[in-house]
């Protein structure tokens, strides 16, 4: 075939690839977004398996079998909830995949390789083993098979630099003689060990970043393996998900407010490990859902703060019609959606929308953050690190400086967990224990369903009451001054002006 023809369907990949990038800009564009980068996939695939380097296609065939069972099975039976652990799995056979054709390549040229392919197979090999170890790390501490807490040893940073240093020797000595293979593989091994030593210390709210950076790595490696192998839509492919990935985790580490070097090079900077203090006994204040429908009938404004627990209990729809039932009753209702709340970025956001909730209802915390304290209820829906005031005020703790939701400043805060368990960063939270906090343990999905159906016996009753009486509502609400609750603590409901 035309040589020439390889080029257009990687010009074509090429061009979809970027606008696919383009449309996951917005929660309104990303599904085109994504289809037209699979779209460029296919077209690059396609045009790869046209060259006419490829003589045999039947170990072809038996890898894509493979790989597309294997990939199916991921996306059928993995749930969203792992799903930022399926990512680092990913990202590290992406760098698997690059770091054995780099192995490849150099296996079969050298010591005849030129310097400036030395250089792309260098980068190949050192960026992809390294993502292969730092990206399973990042999967056992998702997977909570390790600490996700920072693991942090004395002399972490100088180790974890001279060897860095090491790579980086190696490195350069093979490219001023390609033909030193042992080094080549001690440059390897070195890569796979930085892997280890880059993310043990990394935990808590650095973990997103973390995640974002290995992606970048993945792609970068892929783009040097185009400059080695020559594949123009691979160096294209890698470059974009290399420098997106870099991108994504500068904005995520200035939205948290944490240090970039810390996320880049490991311990530098880390927060220090907690020290154990005496057991001191704290009281919650524990509501049910009757109390907590109660109060969320005459709250005028509600800002829900989603977090971690809704994905696991799968509690969107629950939330979504949470929030129908309020509107409905004439009151505010508005989403607070921190960058790092759940998993993965965007959790939240994706799973809102698959409950079909609008966008003008979220908020990001610089849009919302000041409106909390004008709110009669912040419900906190399985949400823990993103509210906890340590990270304002504790300097030893892993939040520390990383930006909160204000829900604590809100005049009611209604927690819905099962336990007083701390969130993803180990941290207790001094919220749970306010005196406007209540707390309404059990599974968030189960919970929401209780006071659904409560606020629609409510609804229900008002309508009837109404009907009999002969009074006409616009809205359906009933308008009656509410008493305090004995013994509970003092909550602000005020009546909706008529
Ligand atoms: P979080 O701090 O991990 O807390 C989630 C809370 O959900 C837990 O305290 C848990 O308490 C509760 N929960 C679990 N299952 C529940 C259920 N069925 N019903 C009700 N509650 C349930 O979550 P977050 O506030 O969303 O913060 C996210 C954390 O993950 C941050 O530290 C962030 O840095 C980290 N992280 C984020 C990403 C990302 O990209 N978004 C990636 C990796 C790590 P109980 O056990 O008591 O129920």
């Amino acid at each position: 075939m035309n040589t020439a023809w390889f080029d257009v369907f990687y010009l074509a990949a090429a061009i979809l690839f970027i606008t696919g990038l383009k449309g996951l800009n917005s929660p309104r564009t990303a599904r085109r977004g994504l289809f037209l980068a699979e779209a460029g996939m296919a077209l690059a695939i396609i045009g790869t398996l046209l060259r006419h380097e490829i003589v045999q296609f039947q170990w072809i065939l038996v890898g894509v079998t493979i790989g597309s069972a294997v990939g199916a099975a991921m996306a059928i039976f993995m749930p969203m909830t792992a799903m930022p652990q399926r990512i680092a799995i990913s990202h590290s056979f992406g760098a698997l995949a690059a770091t054995l054709v780099g192995i490849a390549v150099y296996h079969e040229h050298a010591p005849h390789v030129d310097r400036i392919e030395m250089t792309a197979l260098g980068f190949e090999v050192l960026l992809g083993s390294l993502t292969i170890t730092g990206s399973l790390m990042a999967f056992g501490k998702l997977q909570e098979l390790l600490p996700g807490t920072p693991v942090i040893y004395r002399f972490q940073n100088i180790v974890t630099l001279t060897l860095f240093a090491l790579a980086v020797g190696m490195f350069i000595a093979l490219i001023v003689d390609a033909g030193a293979v042992p080094v080549f593989y001690a440059m390897v091994g070195a890569g796979l060990l930085i892997g280890v030593l880059l993310v043990l210390p990394i935990g808590g709210a650095d973990m997103p970043v973390v995640l974002a950076l290995l992606n970048s790595y993945a792609g970068l490696a892929a783009a040097a393996t185009g400059f080695a192998i020559g594949n123009t839509v691979l160096i294209v492919a890698g470059a974009l998900d290399g420098t997106s990935g870099f991108f994504l985790s500068m904005m995520m580490s200035r939205a948290m407010n944490r240090s970039f070097a810390n996320v880049l090079f490991g311990a530098v900077g880390a927060a220090k490990p907690q020290t154990q203090g005496g057991v001191e006994t704290r009281t919650v204040t524990h509501y049910t859902p009757e109390d907590a429908a109660f109060i969320l009938e005459q709250a005028q404004s509600v800002i829900i703060v989603p977090g971690y627990g809704m994905a696991v209990a799968q509690a969107q729809q629950a939330v979504a019609e949470l929030a129908t039932l309020l509107l409905r009753r004439g009151a505010q209702v508005r989403f607070a959606i921190h960058p790092v709340a759940g998993r993965m970025p965007g959790h939240m956001n994706v799973l809102l929308a698959e409950a079909n909730v609008g966008y003008e209802l979220l908020f990001e915390p610089d849009q919302i953050n000041d409106d909390f304290q004008a709110t009669d209820v912040a419900l906190v829906v399985g949400a823990n690190d993103v509210v906890n005031p340590a990270a304002r005020t504790k300097q030893d703790s892993p939040l520390y400086g990383m930006p909160i939701l204000n829900a604590d400043q809100a005049h009611t805060v209604m927690v819905l967990k099962r336990s007083l368990r701390p969130g993803f960063a180990g941290e207790d939270n001094d919220l749970f224990y306010e005196r406007q906090t209540m707390m309404v343990f059990g599974d968030a999905k189960a919970t929401l369903i209780a006071i659904n159906q409560l606020l629609k016996e409510q609804a229900h009753d008002e309508h009837a009451s109404m009907a009999s009486n002969g009074v006409a509502s616009p809205n359906g609400v009933r308008h009656e001054p509410v008493a305090d609750v004995p013994g509970t603590p003092p909550t602000t409901v005020r009546q909706r002006p008529a």
